[in-house]
Formats: C-alpha cells, structure tokens, sequence
C-alpha cells in the first residue's frame, strides 16, 4: 500500500511525539512506530527532566552550561548545548501547560532534585535541577505528548516496522515498512522524514534498554552511506539492579541513597570528594568497577550496594515508588529495610546520526546535509552530551530538539516539491525479507544475538584495552558469517517475530561493529570512553568528534573539530 504524506516520523518516544506536534501545524504527518505508540522506550524514563527553575535553590542555565560541557568530558559542541540549558525552562513550562503531571513542592512549584553531575557556581555543591513526576517521568510526559499528537490529528501506524529509508541523489523520498500483523509492505513518501528512533542499547547483554532498542535506523542509514558519529561512547549507568539490569535512577541518589562496598564504606568520597555519589555516571561506573576489581565487591563478589535505608520511607513511597517495587519483584528486596546490589549497566548511547542543531543530517563531517532528512533524540548525535551524558539531560534533549526538528521541517517545506519512492526501491525490500526467508543453515537468531551481547559486554564495556577490543572485532566478523546461516522456522507472513529478531540482529552486528572500531580507533580516556592503555584524556591529539562511514563493507574514519564557545577543557574533577 502507498501512503503520502508531508512529514513521517520514525518512532513515538518523546523526540518523535513533540516534532509531531510541531509539524502537525503545517502539513500531514505520520508516524510510524514498531511498538505501540506508548510503550516507546522513553516510557520508562525514571528520574527527571533538567532544567535551571531554581524551584528549591538558586540555579542559572549558564550553570547548566557549564556542568553539561565539563559532564562530556568538553566533547559536547558547546552552541549546541547552549541551545538546549537556555531552551529547558520555557520546555518544562510548555510541558506543564501540556499537563504533565509534576511532582509539586510544599508551595504548589515544581519540585526538583539532585542528580549527578548537575551544580551550583560551576561544580561547588550539587543542586537540585531535575524537575520529576516521582519516578515515571518519561511516562508522564508520553501520555502528555500522544494525547497533544491525537488532538492535533497526527495520523499514527502502529507495529509498522521500518525496513529501509530511501535516499535518493541526496534526498530523503520517504520509507518502507512491513505492517506487523499482516506482513504487507507499505511505503510513505515524505516531503520530510525525520529518525527518532532511540537508542540501540540491545548490543549489550546487560542493559536497561528495553528489547525494541536495536538501532535499526542508524544501522539502514550506515548502510547508506550516512556517517555515525561518536559511537564508542556508550554510556554505562552504575546503579543497574544485580542480575537483569534492570535501572534505579539516579534520583534514589539524588534522594539521599548512598554507594557502600563490602567494607561499608561509602567509597565515591574518594573518588569524588565534592559531590560524591552524585559525580558523573562515567566517574561512578569506573568507581564500582574497581571497588569490584580490588576486591572490595560484596562478599567478595561483582556488585556493590546501593544504600537507601537512610532515607525516610515515606520519601521513597512518594517518590520512588517505582524503583522500590522492582526491588522487590526482581529480588524480593524492600529497599528501606535492606541495601539493593548493583552493578553497571548499559544504559544511553551518546554517539548516533550527525545532525546540526536544528536536527538536519549531515552526510559528512564538512556539515553538509541530506535534503528532507531529519534526525531527533537519542537516535541523533547533536552532540550536547559528547563523551557522557548528565543525568536527566536525555529527557530535556528529546523534547528541545525533537521541536526544533519539527520547526525546520516546517520551514524546510515551504520549498519543498514532493518526491515518492520508486518501484525498484519497493521491490528489493521485497527481495530482502524473502532472501531472509530462504536462508538456510543451522544457526537462531536468538543464539547468535546472545553471543553477540555477551561479548559487547566483556570486551566493550566500563574498562576498554587493544587487545580486548581487537578479539572483539574478530568475533563481529565471525558473528556475521554465523548470522548468514540463520533458518527461520516461521516462513509466514503474519506477525513473524522471527523475522523481525533476524532483521534487528543484522542491524545490530552493524552497529556493534560501528562501536568497536571506533573505540579501537580513539587512543585515548574520555568520558564513557576508557581505555586501560591509554588512560588519559589526550586534548591535543583528540578533541575531535569520530565520524565513522560505511563504504562497500569497510569503514573509513574522519573527524571533527568540536566546538568550544565558552568553557575551555579544564582538568575534570569533582
Ligand atoms: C530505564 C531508563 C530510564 C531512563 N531515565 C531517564 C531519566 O530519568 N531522565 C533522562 O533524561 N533520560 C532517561 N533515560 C534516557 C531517555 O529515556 C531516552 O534517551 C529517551 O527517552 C529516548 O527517547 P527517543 O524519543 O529518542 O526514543 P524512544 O523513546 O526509545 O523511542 C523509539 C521509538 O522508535 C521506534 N522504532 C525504533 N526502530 C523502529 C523501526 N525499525 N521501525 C519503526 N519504529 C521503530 C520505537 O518503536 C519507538 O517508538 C532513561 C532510559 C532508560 C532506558
């Protein structure tokens, strides 16, 4: 079936929901999303928005600023994030006249609360910046944005899953996607097509992002030629529940909770002496990590605790009430009356599709872009977040720059003449799905998944070295010649998981080996980026942004200077 329409949107988090409402003002718009529109992985968002109101104590957006650039390690484009803390007040305000329901102070204000890296008079104490609605924030600012969205006659297809975005002579014309339940292929031509498409955190075994964060739009436009930018940094939160991964947000240290090892000590104090637990989630993962290497996990094992008895119960019934729940269905522990073991988990992926800052994508590292094509959230590399994200800063990206991407799609348009996809584009996505179907051997896509994972997991992770990263890329190779083997038992057409399991692998394996070489390539520490052989931050020869590119099955690397406006790179310490 052909559909046309000005703008289509991948994905309904919140980057695709608040460009909807954007764009909806001047022209069609469909979004398509391989979920149902509210399960989109920004539903499960805990913590907190950010933005300076100052609501509980003095705060300035210039502070702001300035933690975000020294939080990325100095790689995030300084205009770009300039762009965002200025923005994040009239957000949060435009967010609750959207009716978000926030959670209030005694005075009736949005209440606000610490969380890592966030600061008052650049880096002397923490301050409480993050605005929440107690730990379901992401949820409710989704159930706000889909309602605005169906208000403003959005037109949305569910459980439509991308297959491929057709650029053509340097143009966007639209996508192609398989309706889930009927396994029909569809195509939307688009004037604009914008990616929100989220993360790809599924690369790794031990993860809180949810199944449907494979990446699978960065890995189509990689295909096509598209750079990704800065994709060994990949974000690992330290305070994922022991076992499955699953998050406690930083707010439950933002409310008081505390990091102990076996010894009980509370050992951020040495590592982070002015804000403690409350440093950077690059600095805390690196924290737990060698307290569990020097021996110092909890019974001698791989986690830490996270300590939240000395927070008063009623705290964590208001306003962590979810977290304290997963505590209890996954480990059968009540967070006020016992420690929760944790332990690192991949968490955000700071690199993805270039885009300048009003979401346009770049096809190189000159700034040039693709007519009509679009990219918002955390499926886009802006880059405000560099080498490492802060804290309740992903939220605040999505919904500023979800907007913005929505603002030039509708100036864009104006001169825009509509395209639409041509029968040759149709017909190999066809040819694709039905090679899938007929390939034979004796390998699961779930096998060659899990390989996949686990080896991202122990050779990609906190800590990074050559040697680990180059056995890494080996088995990526191997893997991929394994995934050419996997026999789909389902060859139907009606909602066939395993097709799509096969589909999100091969992008998968794409990616991972984006990751992998790019962290290969960059030969120094910083950030979410730590190399044991190269352990310092190295500005001279590294102050540049990885662009990685995809040509004929082997990848180039080039780079880009980052842009410093107002904060020089200073000495990172907390
Ligand atoms: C557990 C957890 C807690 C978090 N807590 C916080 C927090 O408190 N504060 C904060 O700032 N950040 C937080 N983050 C990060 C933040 O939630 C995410 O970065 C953000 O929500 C991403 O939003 P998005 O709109 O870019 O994409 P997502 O919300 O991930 O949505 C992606 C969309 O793309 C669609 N899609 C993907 N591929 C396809 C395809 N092939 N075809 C069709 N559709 C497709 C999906 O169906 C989905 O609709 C958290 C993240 C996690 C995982």
């Amino acid at each position: 079936m052909k559909h046309h329409y000005d703008t289509v949107i991948i994905g309904s988090g919140l980057a695709g929901l608040r460009a909807a409402a954007e764009a909806s003002e001047h022209g069609s718009v469909a979004v398509l999303t391989k979920l149902y529109p509210t399960r989109s992985h920004s539903t499960a968002a805990q913590g907190g928005i950010g933005a300076a109101l100052g609501n509980e104590e003095p705060d300035s957006p210039e502070w702001h600023f300035y933690d975000t650039a020294k939080g990325s390690d100095f790689l995030g484009d300084q205009d770009a994030i300039e762009v965002m803390c200025e923005d994040a007040i009239r957000t949060i305000v435009e967010l609750e006249h959207l009716g978000v329901p926030f959670s209030r102070t005694s005075e009736g204000k949005i209440a606000q609360r610490r969380f890592g890296g966030h600061t008052r008079d650049f880096g002397k104490a923490a301050v409480r910046r993050a605005c929440y609605s107690a730990d379901r924030t992401g949820h409710a600012i989704l159930f706000a944005l889909f309602e605005q969205s169906e208000l403003q006659g959005v037109n949305f297809f569910p459980e439509f899953h991308v297959l491929d975005i057709v650029i053509e002579n340097e143009r966007c014309l639209g996508v192609i996607a398989l309706e889930i339940s009927s396994g029909e292929i569809h195509t939307f031509s688009a004037k604009a097509t914008l990616i929100a498409s989220g993360g790809y955190g599924k690369v790794f075994r031990t993860t809180s992002n949810a199944y449907a964060s494979t990446g699978d739009c960065l890995s189509i436009l990689f295909n096509a030629g598209i750079p990704l930018e800065d994709m060994e940094f990949f974000q690992f939160h330290p305070t994922g529940l022991y076992g499955p991964g699953i998050l406690i947000t930083e707010g439950a240290r933002g409310e008081g909770g505390i990091l102990i090892n076996a010894k009980g000590e509370r050992f951020m104090e040495r590592y982070a002496p002015a804000i403690k637990d409350l440093a950077p989630r690059d600095m805390v993962s690196r924290a737990v990590m060698t307290e569990v290497r020097e021996g110092r996990g909890i019974n001698g094992r791989d986690y830490v605790y996270l300590d939240l008895r000395q927070v008063p119960e009623e705290v964590i019934k208001e306003r962590l009430p979810e977290i304290s729940t997963f505590c209890k269905i996954y480990l059968g522990i009540d967070p006020s009356g016992k420690p929760i073991p944790v332990l690192p988990t991949a968490h955000y992926a700071m690199g993805g599709i270039p885009t300048d800052v009003d979401g346009r994508v770049l096809k190189d590292e000159r700034g040039s872009v693709i007519h009509g094509l679009y990219a918002a959230g955390e499926a886009a590399c802006v880059s405000v977040h560099g080498a490492n994200r802060l804290g309740c800063n992903s939220l605040l990206d999505t919904v500023v720059f979800g907007r913005r991407a929505g603002m030039a799609i509708n100036s864009d348009l104006r001169n825009t003449e509509k395209g639409s996809i041509p029968q040759s584009m149709i017909d190999k996505a066809g040819d694709e799905i039905d090679s899938l179907k007929n390939r034979t051997g004796d390998e699961q896509a779930g096998t060659v998944r899990n390989e996949l994972q686990s080896a991202m997991t122990d050779k990609c992770s906190v800590f990074r070295t050559e040697q680990d990263l180059s056995d890494l890329a080996g088995k990526i190779n191997e893997l991929k010649e394994k995934s050419k083997k996997i026999e789909l038992k389902d060859k139907g057409k009606i909602f066939n998981t395993e097709l799509l399991e096969a589909i999100e692998l091969d992008h998968l394996i794409n990616l991972a080996g984006a990751i992998t070489h790019s962290a290969l390539q960059r030969r120094e520490s910083r950030g979410a980026h730590f190399r044991e052989d190269f352990s310092e931050r190295d500005d001279r020869k590294w102050l540049k942004h990885t662009f990685v590119f995809k040509t004929d099955d082997r990848l180039e690397f080039k780079y880009k200077p980052v842009t410093i406006t107002q904060f020089q790179p200073e000495e990172r310490k907390y």
